[in-house]
């Protein structure tokens, strides 16, 4: 089956997708993106993600290439082309193509416009039953990682270094030993008490849209949530840890450095709220819309 990616204006097969080599994304990372779930052909807090994405285009002084009702139309199409109903879909926006130079290119420099559905197994995710184990690093990014630019490198090392000691992810730490996130989620906590702990939004994390819908959801669910930044020695005595992302939802962190978190199963809590998010997704608390159904 021919799978498809749009690219600037079409529909093109996933073999023949090129960017040009003067891509100021590729040169300069000098572009953002989202990703966005699409699960049982539900698109999870489209919303949310295209709010964000308009919000990292509008810091980098970057213009939405195509009017949102468009972009929602293209992606829709494109899961439509690859008959997708469990799909990750990323978007990334650059500044385009420009004779390399360190200044912004002319305003009327075309953009580039990428989107890429991959298949995803939401139901057959076995993370987020097994739950994952993570090492600490020292968090080496940039001062504004609420910006979601293709500036991944320190993540990606950060990830591999956890691979090459058998695990699956890391909490990156700040200069005080605070956890800010795991590489590509955000990071919880839950004391004995039952109350969820998570850091507050700043420039120092990236304000997952998962995280803000189980904000929404927790209060719904008289789950009480302390935004505070805490360290790996606190989540060493949690009774319950885990990560939330758009494709990743709700993941349990069952060790960290070796350290066992309660009996290293998933907590009731991180399943209650995973379930409740799926059923969230799913439509079935009223607030999602069927990318099938239309706009
Ligand atoms: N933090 C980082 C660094 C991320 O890359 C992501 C995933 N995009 C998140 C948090 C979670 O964000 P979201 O829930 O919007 O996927």
């Amino acid at each position: 089956m021919p799978r498809f990616v749009y690219l600037n204006g079409q529909y093109v097969d996933h073999s023949n997708a090129f960017i040009h080599a003067e891509d100021r994304g590729f040169l300069f990372g000098d572009a953002v993106y989202e990703v966005i779930a699409c699960i049982h052909g539900h698109l999870a807090d489209e919303v949310g993600h295209l709010d964000r994405l308009k919000r990292s285009l509008n810091e980098l002084k970057m213009e939405m290439p195509v009017e949102r009702e468009t972009l929602r139309f293209l992606m829709r199409e494109l899961l439509r082309k690859n008959k997708q109903k469990n799909a990750a879909i990323y978007i990334q926006i650059s500044r385009g193509s420009a004779k390399r130079d360190f200044k912004f290119p002319d305003v009327d420099t075309p953009q580039t416009l990428l989107m890429i559905s991959s298949d995803f197994d939401y139901d057959g995710n076995v993370g987020v039953v097994k739950g994952i184990r993570v090492k600490t690093v020292p968090d080496i990014r940039w001062k504004r990682r609420d910006i979601k630019t293709v500036l991944l490198l320190p993540q990606s090392m950060a990830k591999q270094s956890a691979v090459d000691d058998g695990l699956d992810d890391v909490f990156m730490l700040d200069k005080d030993g605070f956890i800010t996130e795991a590489s590509a989620s955000n990071a919880w906590i839950v004391n004995k008490e039952g109350t969820l702990i998570t850091r507050p939004v700043t420039h120092d994390i990236l304000k997952g849209i998962t995280r803000t819908a189980i904000e929404k959801l927790c209060r719904d669910e008289n789950i009480k949530i302390e935004e505070r930044a805490f360290k790996p020695e606190e989540a060493y005595e949690a009774i319950e840890a885990f990560t939330t992302s758009a494709t990743a939802l709700v993941t349990p962190v069952v060790e960290i450095n070796g350290h066992k978190i309660a009996d290293g199963k998933r907590g009731k809590i991180t399943q209650k709220i995973y379930e409740e998010y799926r059923a969230y997704v799913d439509g079935l608390r009223g607030k999602q819309v069927s990318w099938e159904s239309g706009l």
